[in-house]
């Protein structure tokens, strides 16, 4: 065999000998574990022209030959062996799989080529049912509908899951489903994103079932997950997402685009909380059977003896409890870097983020109940971030009772809560209610369309920032130490804030009742 031997494009090769020479690059590889080999490089390679193979590499060579194949790297290899390409995960649509075996040899190559050789297909193929599910895809799109990081046991250990919806360019939806890291990383990627909704690319990605229902999930360890990948597609979702949000840019203010993305969750059937019962407070308070429900009801006051932020660790998003402060002195500087305990980690941590966790007490004609808001679901109705209401401070709560306006806005506003109903409710009588879901007033959830939305939204506007006024005042009173008991009575309107216009009409007695105080 000759060094200057020719490459054979990847298409063209076939198990009928070993002798031969392929110029590939090593788009993404990973551990598995084999029960005949133990652990086993797994590698996809791909050639400039694009067609891709999958190559595993038994743990035997990994230190010798796996070790020249990292990632990204364009390498000549030459000598190896091709087995028929089965099962259900298969990583491309070449008919073969080609092994590392004791003679193969690994040379370097100049070329440089920074393609990723992606082979994305759209959502309408993925859903139309036609796509051979044994072959791994490639699928981009923007995160919708994002659900909690879960811990889910499988066999005994505890695996973490979340749930989502991925849209494609063309407004496609595909429901999703990421496990282990993958999930970690999902949602550690949402929480980053400015908007909370992150382009996302899975490579060698499964078209699964569940429940009847074609869903996308991680193949195992052989999926690639990027999240805000920096390529052309990513900026092609973006511009799109510009060109959504411009023409309400003369509503100003995020309150209008969140309602018509949530009109447009409320329009797309899969979103399967509105597959839930609609419940009063009182049903919900008897219900006596775990299940998930819609309750609408008015936010009465904010429980404050549970403080309304949590700093949660960047790595798995749980709790940490702050454990000192470290001082160093740097170039003659004083740098402070404060320190974490993380429970899941077990190790102390510096890199935090505080998120809500918010308590709400919630009231319709038929009783009240405790509310609890994790931060995905609490930044759904609260304007600011809890980041930007701390102002960059890792300082723990001092006095509960000192709530941002952010947060004291929402005191009177009427939502339809997606709930919980857990065993700890229906057996052990827990009253606190964990909320996965929120719907504003402004969409009527069941009965009808948002019809008129649009012309109404400039009034609705206009009425927003008058109860944003009056909540100012409200919470220079209760600053004082007067209180001011919500007498706001329910009235319900078609396609608008339903309390607004009596909100409207205390503002301007409010502002009188300043006045003469003023004047005293
Ligand atoms: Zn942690």
């Amino acid at each position: 065999m000759s060094a200057a031997m020719q490459a054979t494009p990847l298409k063209d090769v076939k198990p009928f000998k070993s002798g031969w020479k392929v110029h590939v690059k090593v788009l993404h590889s990973w551990k598995q574990y084999n029960p005949v080999h133990g652990d086993t490089l797994e590698m996809v390679l791909s050639d400039q022209d694009g067609c891709k193979i999958h190559a595993s590499c038994k743990r035997t060579y990994m230190e010798s030959k796996g070790r020249l194949l990292p990632v990204g790297a364009w390498r000549h290899i030459q000598n190896f062996t091709l087995s028929p390409s089965t099962g259900m995960y298969r990583a491309t649509d070449h008919p073969f799989k080609m092994s590392i075996i004791q003679n193969t040899a690994i040379t370097r190559s100049t070329l440089i080529n920074e393609d990723m050789f992606l082979s994305l297909v759209d959502f309408q193929t993925v859903l139309g049912g036609s796509l051979k599910t044994c072959f791994l895809i490639d699928v981009i799109g923007q995160v919708m509908d994002l659900g909690d990081l879960e811990t889910i046991q499988v066999s005994g250990k505890p695996r973490m899951k979340v749930e989502f919806t991925l849209r494609d360019i063309n407004d496609a939806r595909v429901p999703c489903c990421l496990w282990g890291k993958f999930a970690e990383i999902l949602y550690e990627g949402c929480s980053k994103d400015e908007e909370g909704k992150p382009i996302c690319l899975i490579r060698f990605a499964k078209i699964g079932r569940f429940r009847g229902e074609i869903q996308i999930t991680n193949a195992f360890e052989a999926s690639l997950l990027l999240i805000n990948p920096d390529i052309a597609e990513t900026a092609a979702f973006k511009q799109m997402f510009v060109e959504e949000v411009n023409p309400l840019a003369i509503c100003e203010g995020r309150d209008a685009t969140l309602d018509l993305e949530e009109v447009k969750t409320i329009q797309d059937k899969r979103d399967k909380w509105m597959l839930f019962p609609k419940r009063t407070i009182h049903g919900l308070l008897e219900s006596t059977q775990v299940e998930k429900c819609l309750v609408e009801c008015k936010v009465d006051s904010i429980d404050s003896d549970w403080g309304w932020y949590y700093f949660g660790c960047c790595t798995c998003n749980k709790k940490v409890v702050k454990v000192g402060t470290l001082v160093k002195t740097i170039h003659g500087k004083e740098v402070t870097t404060h320190l974490w305990w993380c429970e899941v980690c077990k190790e102390n941590v510096s890199s935090v983020s505080p998120r809500f966790k918010l308590h709400l007490i919630v009231k319709d004609d038929t009783g009240e109940t405790k509310l609890m808001l994790l931060d995905q679901i609490a930044k759904g109705m609260i304007v600011e971030s809890a980041e930007t209401l701390l102002n960059g401070s890792f300082d723990e709560l001092e006095d509960p009772t000192d709530l941002p306006d952010a947060i004291l806005a929402v005191i009177g506003k009427t939502f339809t809560f997606g709930i919980s109903v857990e065993k700890e409710h229906v057996l052990y009588g827990s009253e606190i209610y964990k909320v996965g879901k929120i719907y504003r007033q402004s969409q009527v959830v069941f009965t009808e369309s948002a019809n008129g939305e649009s012309s109404e939204s400039d009034q609705d506007l206009a009425l927003t920032s008058g109860e944003n006024s009056v909540n100012l005042i409200d919470n220079e009173e209760h600053l004082g130490g007067v209180s001011t008991p919500s007498t706001t009575p329910s009235t319900k309107r078609k396609g608008g804030w339903s309390d607004a216009p009596p909100d409207f009409t205390s503002t301007s007695k409010n502002l009188r009742l300043k006045t003469i105080k003023v004047e005293k």
